[in-house]
This record gives structure tokens, sequence and C-alpha cells, in this order.
């Protein structure tokens, strides 16, 4: 079956239709377009921007747009340039031989794949259906099982506006807007029953029923199915369920996840798909295992029956680390949303309502999507060591366990897809001393042993290249961004030659949650403003979206820009505008340290810092989420990771340790030169922090836990262990 899932010939019918409008010659390009594999091949987006490099920024680096939207003088240039078609046959037969190859030795079966359900998924700059990490860990996931052609499908939601966007006025206030997404530019297809009517699914929400088409995208060999509520038959309310990611009415979440679990398990049997494994992503899609048994009733089960062989199928991973508190709901409103499911699952909401709660029986206990999550799964993870420590104290008393040890909850520590993040002058200079295979065996120690080997000249090289490419891409958006707020001439024109290509480059981009800590940062601002005097100093690049009504996050941000007109900062600190993949890109692979300081212990992982790391940034990062793993092989420099109720304590400390770091310990490295302008001990730190992340932090090590852990645990049970 999963040779060709439905969609298959929609999708190659799309690109024949593109093929057709453009010169005859750029038909590979037509059919690179509808699959996202060449987003991580080598030379891949460079393939594209040679059309038409500024068409190619212009339309978000979607290939569709580009080959619709490229003026027609590019299009007849490129189809004449021989060497460039040349390339793009080669890298269409070079995917091609891929993903017809069945890799050996895999676990899994193609005719009953692994199912994954999430929310969000961040697999490209130009699909915009993600909002940040768990989006992008999603993503990075089916690239990996691409990869290593483990038989998996995976189901979101087709968002018609997606997350919101960002700007700021002139006083650093964050103002959102939203922009529409219009589908059919989108790289995918409607799946359709026979080439003409869409396969249209019904799902019952807030007492209706809804009709839900379904789009296909193609991730390498994994097919990406999102659902679509905006038909005409459905009305308004209906078709905005999935306009916008994580609305903050609770009952239009409420419908998300119902269109997301029930209208997920229906897709996948409209599909003719029956997985092997449900993997739920995140609470959001927890209703799928109990649409499945919903069937089952329907066939005659007890509902017992019905929900101990759905829950046999299901595993689930949780990523918050915080108390239940947030995302609970009055229960009217889920019998309001889910109207129905008693009746289908032959039981009564008393029943399903317990299952969502974390003290079943207790009807103070508001329910939620995470207990429910934990409930109806036969295994559950955590995504680093320490969250998983820190989710089975919280979720103890779910369990009724006497201790947290008992708890079955176990971890699969995150990790990122390498030949996404890892930037191209990396990845070919590893290609030329490590082999060029080194990606396929990068899990392997052996692979490794030659990067003590590699010279630090040409590492270093590659280092700069990417400070310096990144300084060129800051000054130009800091200069619109500037201009967008607003700002008097002389700060917008010290952007066009501020930032240095030589000048220590620090990182700081994440969701711009007030647990995240950015005001670390300044405050002790006339410290940290010595930090950035004089020649041998700092330049520091900030980015990140506060939730919309997350204002305290908000007046952070705010109390940063105050300082924007004192000594230097114009030129050397940037608060860059709308964080999203394609910026995390250019920030991951050009800084010099990237910094996370969040407040023990509510990084659950936190990813940046991998991607970073891959590149040969060093992280300066608080012992909390993946860092706690990484810490002693991986270069860089720990603040501790203690929990301690005294805030504005923890707080001033941090602050200082930070800067003490950075002032005594991180500087000092970097402008230690040898006569040829080399610092060797920074490069030592570089290779250690580029082989422990390449090599333990991979999206691909990642998979093989869940595969071997939890997917197809050998000993019955063993996924379910809590680790001790
Ligand atoms: C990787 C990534 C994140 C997650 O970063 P954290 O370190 O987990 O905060 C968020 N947004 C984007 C765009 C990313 O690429």
């Amino acid at each position: 079956m999963l040779r060709h899932p439905p969609g298959t010939e929609d999708l190659r019918r799309a690109a024949d239709e593109l093929a057709s409008r453009l010169p005859s010659a750029l038909a590979p390009f037509a059919r690179l377009a509808f699959n996202y594999r060449w987003s991580w091949a080598l030379g891949g987006d460079e393939l594209f921007a040679a059309i038409d490099a500024h068409r190619w920024e212009a339309c978000g680096r979607n290939p569709l747009r580009l080959l619709e939207e490229a003026p027609m003088v590019s299009l007849e240039r490129a189809a004449g340039d021989r060497e460039l078609i040349g390339r793009a046959y080669s890298l269409e037969e070079s995917i091609r031989d891929e993903l017809a190859r069945t890799p050996d030795g895999n676990r899994g079966d193609p005719e009953h794949p692994v199912a994954f359900l999430c929310a969000e998924y961040g697999v490209h700059v130009s699909l915009p259906v993600y909002a940040g990490g768990l989006g992008v860990l999603a993503g990075d996931l089916l690239k990996a099982a691409s990869d290593m052609g483990l038989p998996l499908v995976a189901i979101g939601l087709l968002y018609r506006q997606g997350y919101f966007r960002q700007r700021f006025d002139e006083s650093g206030w964050q103002h959102e807007y939203w922009v529409d997404v219009d589908p059919p530019r989108l790289p995918g297809a409607i799946v359709t029953r026979d080439g003409t009517d869409p396969l249209v699914i019904h799902v019952p929400i807030r007492g209706r029923d809804v009709a839900v088409q379904m789009w296909r995208f193609d991730i390498g060999r994994v097919p990406l199915y999102l659902l679509d509520t905006d038909l005409p038959e459905n009305k308004p309310i209906d078709r905005w369920i999935a306009s916008q990611l994580y609305v903050g009415d609770p009952v239009a979440r409420l419908a998300q996840y119902a269109l997301l679990g029930v209208g997920g398990a229906r897709a996948l049997r409209a599909l003719g798909i029956e997985p092997e494994v449900l993997h739920l992503n995140e609470g959001h899609p927890a209703l799928a295992p109990l649409e499945w048994a919903a069937t089952r009733v329907e066939g005659g089960d007890s509902f017992e029956e019905a929900f101990e062989s759905a829950r046999a199928r299901t595993v689930f991973t949780t990523h918050t680390p915080v108390p239940a508190g947030n995302e609970r709901y009055p229960a009217e409103d889920l019998m309001r949303v889910f109207g129905g499911l008693d009746r289908r699952l032959g039981t009564g909401w008393a029943e399903i309502l317990d299952l969502a709660r974390i003290q079943a029986g207790n009807t103070e206990d508001a329910p939620g999507m995470t207990a429910l999550g934990l409930r109806v799964s036969r295994a559950a993870n955590g995504v680093s060591e320490r969250h998983g420590e820190v989710a089975r104290s919280i979720w103890r008393p779910a369990f009724g366990a006497g201790s947290d040890h008992e708890v079955p909850l176990a971890h699969v520590t995150n990790g990122v897809h390498v030949s996404t993040w890892m930037a191209e002058p990396v990845r070919r200079l590893l290609a030329e001393h490590l082999g060029e295979d080194w990606e396929r065996r990068k899990r392997d120690p052996d692979t490794w042993a030659k990067i003590a080997d590699l010279p630090d000249a040409e590492l270093w090289r590659v280092r700069c290249e990417l400070r310096s490419r990144l300084v060129e891409y800051i000054r130009e958006r800091a200069t619109l961004d500037r201009l967008a707020r607003g700002e008097a001439a002389d700060y917008v024109e010290l952007a066009e030659t501020a930032f240095d290509p030589d000048r220590l480059t620090m990182g700081f981009a994440r969701r711009l949650a007030t647990y995240k800590r950015l005001n670390l940062v300044s405050r002790d601002l006339q410290r940290a403003l010595k930090l950035i005097d004089g020649p041998r100093s700092l330049q520091i690049l900030l980015a990140g979206k506060a939730h919309p009504s997350d204002d305290s996050a908000k007046h952070v941000v705010q109390q940063l820009f105050k300082a924007r007109r004192a000594p230097h900062v114009g030129e050397r600190i940037a608060y860059l505008h709308d964080y999203d993949m394609g910026m995390a890109q250019w920030l991951v692979s050009g800084c010099d340290v990237w910094v996370n300081l969040p407040r023990p212990p509510l990084e659950a992982s936190g990813t940046s810092g991998m991607k970073a790391a891959m590149n040969g940034a060093l992280n300066l990062s608080v012992l909390d989420g993946w860092w706690v793993e990484a810490q002693d092989d991986c270069g860089g420099w720990s603040l501790p990771g203690d929990v301690d109720a005294d805030h504005e304590a923890q707080d001033d400390r941090d602050a200082q340790m930070l800067l003490d770091t950075l002032e005594k310990e991180v500087l000092p490295l970097f402008y230690d030169r040898d006569k040829d302008g080399i610092p060797r001990g920074w490069m030592e730190r570089v290779k250690a922090s580029i082989r422990t992340s390449a090599m333990r932090f991979s999206a691909e090590r990642m998979l093989g836990d869940y595969v071997e852990t939890t997917y197809f645990p050998r000993a019955k049970g063993k996924g379910a262990s809590p680790k001790r």
C-alpha cells in the first residue's frame, strides 16, 4: 500500500501540469518542486535560486511559486543554461534512485506504517504550518524517517493563515499580523478519488458533520496529509476551524483537536491506511485512538475491548514540562465540542472525562489533552533525560504511582535533522575529510575519529565564511526592520554597515516565553554594554516571537529596545523581526556562541542549540533539557540548572554568571590567535561541538530510539518501563 499511497497520482498530475506551463527544459524543476526532498539535498536550494535569486527570496523559497511567478526572461535564461539543466536532471535522478531503494535492515511494515499525528509541522519555511520547536521537531522526524526508510505517514492540519507574523513598532512593542496562505500555491495536491473529486471525509465537531478534504505533501518518501475544512459546503465557522495555529479561544482549540484526532483517524481509514503504531506527538491529537475504539464498538466490541485494542497500538510523547495547569478545559466544553463520542463509544461522559483527568473520579479536576494522551497510549515518553524525570513527577498522580520510579513514562531525547540544519559549507568540508557517505554513518563513532585531523585552518575558514554570510543577511534584515519601525535615518543607516564579519557573534533566538529569560541579557545593562565595546568584543543577535496574549514577554523586549540608542548598540545588537525557520538557518549556522537561559526545569529539551552545535557554534546554556546530556562532550559552557523558588535572586546570580563567562572565558578564548590568526583552543571546542551534536543529537538517533524502545520494542513493555 505504501508504495502508492493515495495522492501519488494527484501530485504527479500537478507536477505535469506545472511542467506544461514552463519552457520544456525546466520539466525536472517542476517535478523536484513537488517533493520537499530537494530542500535537504546538497545544492537543492542553490538550484532553484539560480533561476531567479531575487524571486526565490521574494516568494519565500516556495519552488512552485518561483516557477509560476518568475518572469519569462528568467525562466528562458534558465532553460537555456545547459549546466543548470544538467544539475537539475542529476538531482532529480539521485532523489528518484534514493526513493526507489528499499533500505535494508529496517523495522516496520510498509503495509502497516507508523502513523504520526501532530498539530504542526516545520518542514520548510515555504510551508507555513508550524509555530516553533514542536513543529520543527516533527518536520525533522519525517525527514529522518525518509532517510532511514522507516514506513511512516503523517497527519496534520492545513492552516489557512498559519502562525502569526511579527513586527515591532518604534517603542519596541510587538504587533501580530496574519497572512493568508493560498493552498493551490503550496507544493502539494488535494487528494482525489479518481483524479477529479476530492476525497472528502466528515468529522462531527460541535454537533455538526464538518466536511474535510486532504492535501498531500511529500517529504522525501513520507507522505504528509494535511486536513482542510475550508470547503463551501461547511458553515463559515467550520471553514475557519483550521485557520490559525493555537487560537486562544478554548472551544475553537478543542474544535481543532477534534479535527486532528477524530479527523486524523477517519482520514487514515479513508486513505486505506491501517497503521501498526499511532504516534501522538503532544496531546492535541489524543482523540484519534478513541475514534478507532468507536469504530470497533460500532462493529460490536465492548467499550473495554475496543479501548484496550486502540491503546495497544498507540504511543504518546509529551513535550511540556509545566504541571498540567495550562491546557485544561471545562468539562462542558469537551462534551459540547466532542458531542456524540459517548454514544459512539458505548460509554458515559463520566468515563471519557475521567480519562482526561489527572485524578480519575475527581470531578473538580479539569480535563486536559495531556492526561488523555497518557491514558490512551501503551507507552509514553518525555523529550530529554531530565524532562523524563520532571514528567514522571508531574504525572505520578495520574498513574496512582507510589514513587516517580514507578511511573511508566520513559524518555527519548530529541534530535535535529542534520542535513537540514548543518550549513552546506560544513557538510562539504566533512564530506571531504570524513568520506562522502559520512551522513549515513554519523552515528558510528569511527566516522568521527578523523575529525581530530581536520585542519583547523579549513574549519576556521568555513566558520568565518558562515559568519560573514550571516553579517550580510543581518545588515539587510536590520535595515528593513528599522525602516519598517519608522526609525530615524541615521539609525537605519547604521544597520547597513553594522556588524563585523570578524567579531565574536552571539545568538539568542527562541520563543519569547518568560521562562526563556531573555531579560537576563540586559539585567545588568551597563555591564552588558561594556562587553560590546572595543575591538575584541561581542555582537549580539536576538529574535523570537511572544505569544499574542503574553504581555509580560512583550514588555521584556520593549525594555531591551529602550537601550537601542546607547553607544554601539545600533551597530552591534539587533533584534530581528519575525523569527522563522529561514531565519533560524542563518542564525544557527553563523553565530559563534548560542545562548540558552531557561528557568530550570522548564526547558523540556531545546533544539536550536543542537542545530547551532552542528555548525560549530559553542553553546552557553543553563543546565536544563538536552544540555544536561551534552555539556561534558560538546565544548560549550554551563550555568547552574538548579531549581530555585526565589526567582529574583536566581536571575541576579545567573545574569552575572552569564556576563562573567562571556567576559572571562568566551571572549579571551575566541580572540586568542596563533601566528596564522587561528584560535586553536576555540577550534578544539568547535570540533567537539560538531562531533557530539551530529553523532548524538541527530533526528536519526532520535527516530532510531523511537523504533527500538517505543514503536517496536523487542521485549514486551520495554518502551513503557521508566528509566531509573
Ligand atoms: C529549532 C527551532 C525552534 C526551537 O528552538 P528551541 O531551542 O527549542 O527554543 C523554534 N523555532 C524555530 C523556527 C526553530 O527552527
